[in-house]
């Protein structure tokens, strides 16, 4: 059966990912209803108002291009040009993203949110707020939904199901009770709690704007980025257990002296910290690894198939991404929707993979390695390397945030790379002074590792 002929798509979940692929899907013409358990963002305050950002780059980019919303996204997003990692007394070193001058973006989860539902609506999607889906019955396409949580049910039938409902998906929770489900969730030792550094007295920023501000501390670290309105969204990530820990910071007593011990220069932009730690939740941060994402009629997409640590910046970029390949597959794809699904499955699932992998290591690298000497030196060659090589030696970081090569080859490349730094280490020992690296020699290790591999 021709494509076009199913008409009907349900899509769960108008967060990030099912706003953006329902715009796409209702260009398209086909007929979309958007259900999402939540009231509308748009006339109602979430989150106690909080501001909560995100680090948008290329992937999430392309996607909202292709809805035509560049101009908006200018107004909205904040660049940043590079890490400022803040040492332990307060000195801060600066490190670009790229050699091209090349950023990455910090945008409200809201207002992005909100220029994806009026996309939606203006695409002719029918948006359904406070209807929570309670069951999916995948053969069927029938989905059930709980009306504003008073016990008001209503039902639905869909020719295809997106599972866009995000980390804790509940039609990925009626998968899991099918026969050949596979399913795994990894929830890390640390948590995270989200502060708010307010303007300075004369209304401006308190830090510099242009960057992602990283305050690495070994076995925990914070972040801030930078809002609109002159506040820097904090994240402060910390194990919930043990040595420097949130269970050590149970009382507010313990607050100052932990913040004046390890973070001296923000402590004095957080006025309000005892009350911010009371109040803003501590949550936990999951990797999500399912398959099949494709059963009956349902399909999962974005987080609610491969929820992944917020390390790499990249989780909403790769929902958005996914948006992005399911409208491209469509432009060529002449068959029905169990097979478009399979072939989204089959494409998508090894660079969820990836970037989950990708993302728990940036982890150690974002907390431990960035302050780290040795890391430094490698990363100023690898800088020369791809300055003296630019289409051969391309940076892992560059590769995942700035290019359209996929993750999984991205992740390929990078280990190759990562190979060859040890043997050229192992060999040489790096040089006090990057200019006196042996470039030629590192890019023979690696053409010859590539040949191995080919
Ligand atoms: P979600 O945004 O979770 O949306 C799911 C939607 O489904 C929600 O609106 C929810 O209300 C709705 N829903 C849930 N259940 C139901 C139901 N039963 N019925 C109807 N609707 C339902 N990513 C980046 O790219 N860059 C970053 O800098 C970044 N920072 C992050 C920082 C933190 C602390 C965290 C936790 C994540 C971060 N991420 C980041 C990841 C990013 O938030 C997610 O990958 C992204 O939100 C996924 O979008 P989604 O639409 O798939 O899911």
């Amino acid at each position: 059966m021709h494509i076009l002929s199913k008409q009907k798509i349900i899509i769960l979940g108008a967060g990030l990912c099912g706003a953006a692929i329902a715009a796409l899907l209702a260009k398209r013409g086909f007929s979309v209803t958007l259900y999402e358990k939540r009231a509308d963002l748009r006339q109602k305050v979430l989150d106690g108002g909080r501001s909560i950002n995100l680090a948008l780059s290329h992937r999430g980019l392309k996607t909202l291009s292709k809805l035509g919303l560049d101009d908006q996204l200018k107004q909205l997003a904040i660049p940043m040009h590079g890490r400022i990692v803040h040492d332990s007394s307060g000195a801060t070193n600066f490190q670009a993203y790229g050699l091209k001058g090349q950023f990455i973006n910090s945008i409200s989860r809201t207002e992005l949110n909100r220029i994806l539902l009026d996309a939606a609506e203006e695409a002719g999607v029918d948006l359904r707020f406070n209807h929570a889906c309670t069951d999916v019955y995948l053969q069927t396409g029938d989905v059930w939904l709980d009306k504003q949580s008073q016990g008001n049910w209503v039902s639905d039938r869909g020719d295809l199901i997106l599972g866009a409902d995000g980390a804790f998906s509940v039609m990925r929770s009626k998968m899991l009770r099918s026969d050949r489900f596979n399913y795994q969730q990894q929830f890390i030792e640390h948590g995270y709690k989200e502060l708010c550094i307010p303007p300075a007295p004369d209304g401006g920023f308190r830090l510099d704007p242009n960057g992602l501000h990283i305050w690495p501390r070994g076995g925990f670290m914070m972040i801030a980025l930078p809002n609109l309105d002159r506040t820097f969204t904090v994240t402060l990530f910390l194990p919930f257990e043990g040595h420097n820990s949130f269970e050590q910071l149970k009382y507010p007593e313990q607050l100052k002296p932990f913040f004046e011990e390890h973070f001296p220069d923000a402590y004095p932009h957080l006025p309000d910290l005892k009350g911010q730690f009371r109040q803003n939740p501590t949550s936990s941060l999951i990797t999500v690894r399912c398959y099949p994402w494709a059963m009956g009629k349902g399909l999962l997409i974005g987080d609610a198939a491969h929820a992944i640590v917020p390390f790499y910046g990249q989780g909403m970029n790769a929902a958005l991404e996914d948006a992005y390949e399911m409208d491209e597959m469509l432009s060529t794809f002449d068959s029905d929707w169990e097979n478009l699904a399979q072939r989204f499955q089959v494409e998508r699932k090894p660079n969820a993979d990836a970037i989950a992998d990708l993302a728990l290591y940036n982890f150690i690298e974002m907390r431990d390695k960035v302050a780290d000497g040795e890391f430094l030196m490698r990363k100023k060659i690898e800088g020369l390397m791809h300055q003296k090589y630019p289409d051969v030696w391309i940076p892992l970081y560059t590769m995942v945030t700035f290019s359209d090569l996929s993750y999984a080859e991205a992740q390929k490349r990078g280990a190759r790379q990562a190979e060859v730094m040890q043997a050229y280490k192992k060999h040489y020992g790096y040089p006090s002074r990057p200019e006196e690296a042996k470039l030629e020699a590192i890019m023979e290790l690696y053409l010859q590792m590539e040949a191995q591999h080919d």
